[in-house]
């Protein structure tokens, strides 16, 4: 299978994921059909379904017009089953769902939304995170807790660490000038935002991140690691009072 990044509106990410044999696709998280559209028009593709990590207004504004064009399936978490518009396939936590003999394991990842969820292609190695996790920063907190947002992280946590992280939004190097604000002195952090830097003026994506290089460098994945807590003087923080003080500094950067 191959997986295209689609640019969509300012910043978003819509990604076609294709089955070079058959020329069926599936797309995550169409923010508008036009680009989406021309892409599978130009590359004969035919559209089965259209898949939603949640309900925002700039995740699901293809849905209705993919649907009508391609004729395809809309699925999305059941409980937001009234605000995903067009939705026919409901799906729960810990689904494997099975696109073109690929399976699709599905998870709740509440936090940004209370109906958030990812979907790891396995074969692909590669996982659709939406607004939960970020390339190295993660989605502001709408409608879940802390609790809930550091848990829902360490479900993308236990993911092989070799697994692409595609998410929805260009907001990489925003994310890393963040990162080098807080993690100060890394040098490797430095490096990773020079390459980005390279990238984005070559009006390249950053996406892919692996999940290796966001255990390594995403501060927001950092609230079990003892030594960096020490080094920043958060020690006596828990996980989730440390993710707070994290989230919040990062609303007001
Ligand atoms: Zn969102």
């Amino acid at each position: 299978m191959n997986i295209h990044i689609i640019p969509c509106l300012n910043d978003n990410y819509s990604y076609v994921v294709e089955n070079k044999k058959t020329k069926n696709a599936c797309v995550i998280d169409p923010s508008e059909s036009v680009p989406v559209i021309n892409f599978l028009k130009k590359n004969k593709l035919n559209l089965k379904y259209i898949l939603n990590t949640h309900h925002h207004a700039d995740h699901i504004g293809g849905n209705l017009e993919l649907k009508k064009e391609f004729n395809s399936q809309i699925l999305g978490f059941e409980k937001d089953k009234n605000r995903i518009p067009g939705i026919d396939i409901f799906l729960s936590d810990k689904q494997i769902w099975n696109f073109e003999g690929s399976d699709v394991l599905v998870e709740h990842v509440p936090g940004h939304t209370s109906g958030h969820i990812f979907y790891y292609f396995k074969n692909e190695e590669s996982v659709f995170t939406g607004d939960t996790l970020f390339s190295f920063g993660c989605g502001r907190l709408f409608e879940g807790s802390y609790l809930e947002m550091v848990d829902s992280l360490k479900k993308i946590k236990l993911l092989p660490t070799k697994t692409k992280i595609f998410c929805g939004h260009e907001y990489t190097i925003n994310n890393l000038k963040f990162c080098m604000e807080i993690d100060k002195n890394n040098s490797e952090l430095k490096e990773k935002y020079n390459q980005i830097n390279n990238n984005i003026k070559n009006k390249l994506p950053s996406v892919p991140s692996s999940l290796g290089d966001e255990m390594r460098l995403n501060i927001f994945l950092k609230f079990d690691n003892l030594e960096f807590k020490k080094r920043l003087g958060f020690e006596d923080l828990n996980e989730v009072d440390f993710f707070k003080k994290i989230r919040d500094l990062k609303d007001n950067f």
